[in-house]
């Protein structure tokens, strides 16, 4: 409530806010988290509480009138659909050269990510966070978030004989015959409900087109794991559709934060301002970089460094699609969680980890889809526009060609051998490339460049960042356990030192 005063603060609920508020709540602080978005938990209409990908709705996008798909064209026409506005499920956020889909509710991405949980390679793990000492990290803070984040592993004789994975042992026959090594991928997806989907003996969810926006069953979101043991402390209260606005001492110490309340339309209901002794940072790459670039522009955290802000990148994030000759049909009903990567990280000359990704169409569509993650070396900055208000990404589109250059070492290849081509009608009108969006945003306020070594903004004491703006740009793999894994670590040591 507007007035308040309260030991901690928590801004955002995906991963990094999780972590910290469950184990704050386990040491004995009372925490308060704001969520911009809604809690997903009152089913709408149709009984359901989240829309699929073939029949959108508004639950399905943050306050757009038209949906923004990723694949926004088929046979080369604009796919996208009417929806009601709303503070919909999945945002995406538009920069002068990249799109940026990002989660908005009450668990933040983990509500509309493809849960794939992958645990990077320990020899690259020096690449990812230069700063930080591998040995922990894989002996006891990997674990503990795998542990927390109900992570669990396909059972392979099954994948063998399940329709709705013909797509992904198309993918794998194909990197086999060309040469490439592939793995099979953890997933936070349980496995066991998908077999009971997979025999029509539960409802379908990843099995009924379900994934970026929300997952019905079967999806061990945040919600069900971080987020309900951090509730179940009794500790921790939950306050969503609140968007903070800022941040900055308070008189008489800790600081002033100011957010809005805001109905499902968007609009600000209410504006309050709250005092807490300690603030987290957990707003995800985009939203704490936008907060801190803008505390220090405006003069509110003046002191913040230079450097908040800088070290953005995409993980290297590319799509693109080929078409299978007529023998290797991927099938009509295509299970939402990827479970196999191409792994071609090895190669010196253009690293790529590919994902193989489902296209649920509902229809046979002959088509293999990609979402790679690759070594690409830019990195944007985000800038206050004073003109506007907002703030700017300067990350432009052809700073993706790197990772296209990665990603075809793998799919020419493959395409030579299969005697196949690249689709170019799903992109865009004769566009090969999905190179202009991003998943997997990471950067903005590096480890030990703009915090010190465990996430605290030094200037202001009782300030931390503790989400994926940590990262500086690229994991070599999907993201969020790296993210969870860092926020283990950090919070640790930021309880066991500044918590008395
Ligand atoms: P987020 O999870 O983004 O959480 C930040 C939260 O803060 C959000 O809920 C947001 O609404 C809230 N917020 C933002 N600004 C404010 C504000 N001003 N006030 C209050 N609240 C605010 N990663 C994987 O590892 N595997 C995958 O399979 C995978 N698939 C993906 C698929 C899609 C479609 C997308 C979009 C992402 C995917 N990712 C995947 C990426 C992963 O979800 C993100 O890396 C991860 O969620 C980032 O965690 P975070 O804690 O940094 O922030």
């Amino acid at each position: 409530n507007d007035g308040d005063t309260m030991p901690v603060l928590v801004i955002g609920t995906g991963y990094g806010g999780a972590v910290a508020a469950l184990r704050l709540a386990q040491a004995g602080q009372n925490v308060i988290m704001v969520e911009k978005g809604m809690s997903w938990t009152q089913p709408g209409s149709d009984g359901k509480v989240f829309c699929n990908m073939l029949n959108p709705d508004g639950r399905s996008y943050w306050l757009r009138t038209e949906t923004d798909q990723p694949i926004n064209h088929f046979m080369g026409a604009p796919y996208n659909k009417s929806i009601s506005s709303y503070t919909g499920v999945l945002d995406s956020e538009q920069f002068s050269g990249i799109r940026i889909y990002q989660g908005r509710g009450v668990g933040g991405g983990s509500l509309v990510n493809g849960g794939m949980a992958v645990t990077p390679k320990q020899e690259n793990f020096a690449s990812i966070l230069p700063s930080v000492d591998a040995g922990p990290m894989y002996s006891t803070y990997y674990p503990r978030a795998n542990a927390g984040l109900k992570v669990n592993n396909i059972d392979q004789t099954w994948f063998q004989g399940a329709d709705c994975y013909q797509f992904a042992r198309v993918g794998i026959k194909q990197a086999q015959r060309s040469g490439f090594a592939y793995t099979f991928v953890p997933n936070v997806y349980d496995f066991n409900y998908m077999k009971q989907e997979q025999a029509s003996t539960a409802p379908r969810s990843a099995l009924d087109a379900e994934v970026i926006y929300g997952n019905n069953y079967g999806k061990n979101s945040l919600d069900k794991t971080y987020l309900a043991a951090a509730s179940g402390t009794g500790k921790v209260t939950i306050v969503p559709q609140h968007v903070v606005t800022t941040v900055a001492p308070a008189n008489g110490g800790g600081y002033s934060v100011s957010m809005n309340q805001i109905d499902t339309s968007g609009n600000t209901v209410k504006a309050k301002t709250v005092t807490a002794q300690k603030v987290f940072f957990a707003a995800g790459s985009v939203g704490t970089s936008k907060l801190l670039v803008t505390q220090k522009a405006t003069g509110k955290l003046p002191n913040l460094p230079d450097s908040v802000g800088t070290g953005w990148g995409n993980n290297g994030n590319v799509m693109v699609a080929r078409q299978n000759q007529a023998w290797d049909a991927t099938g009509s009903l295509q299970s939402c969680i990827p479970c196999v990567g191409i792994d071609n990280w090895a190669d010196s000359g253009g690293p790529a980890f590919a994902e193989v990704s489902p296209f649920p169409a509902g229809i046979e569509t002959f088509a293999s889809l990609y979402l790679a993650i690759t070594k690409n070396p830019n990195r944007g900055t985000f800038t206050y526009n004073s003109g506007t208000g907002g703030v700017d990404l300067n990350w432009q589109t052809a700073w993706n060609q790197p990772s296209i250059d990665c990603a075809k070492r793998i799919f020419d290849k493959i395409n030579s051998k299969e005697g196949t081509i690249y689709r170019t009608d799903l992109f865009g009108e004769y566009k090969t490339w999905g190179d202009d969006f991003a998943y997997h945003p990471l950067g903005g306020c590096v480890l030990n460049v703009s915090t010190d070594n465990y996430g605290r903004l030094t200037p202001y004491p009782g300030l931390y960042v503790i989400d994926g703006s940590l990262i500086p740009g690229l994991t070599t793999v999907n993201p969020f356990v790296t993210i969870t894994a860092l926020a283990e670590r950090n919070i640790e040591k930021i309880i066991a030192e500044d918590f008395h």
